[in-house]
């Protein structure tokens, strides 16, 4: 068993070149070693989101507070809600952020995966149009 305490970590401002807008990334390293976990915990500020990256294994969004805007390249934009988990497979091009009336904080857990990062979701993508 291992116990991660969020208090133990401290937050970082997220990558401006991996996110539009202000969000705030904690690492949560090594949440399990086989298969490897690695969690992050992102709040993020409205409209604030990732860019469009894809992981080599599955990702599970689990939304923690707000609403979470999320879309897999093809499809359209949808919504989770606090409590929801979102699961995205391996490969699956996409991104993730808050809604625009509030922030949004998830907990991403990644499963023996490494993230590709691709160009910035734009104001058009983001809304929908
Ligand atoms: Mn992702």
């Amino acid at each position: 068993m291992r116990l991660l305490r969020l208090a133990d970590l401290r937050p970082a401002p997220a990558d401006p070149a991996t996110f539009t807008g202000d969000a705030r990334v904690t690492r949560m390293p090594g949440v399990a070693d086989d298969p490897a976990v690695n969690a992050y915990r992102v709040e993020f500020e409205p409209r604030a989101r990732t860019a469009w990256h894809l992981h080599s294994g599955l990702q599970l969004l689990v939304v923690l507070s707000g609403r979470c805007r999320v879309q897999r390249e093809g499809e359209p934009v949808q919504v989770a809600a606090a409590g929801d988990v979102v699961s995205i497979a391996a490969g699956e091009r996409h991104w993730h952020g808050a809604d625009a009336d509030g922030p949004m904080a998830h907990l991403a857990l990644n499963v023996d995966s490494a993230t590709t990062w691709f160009g910035p979701v734009s104001d058009a993508e983001y809304e929908g149009r």
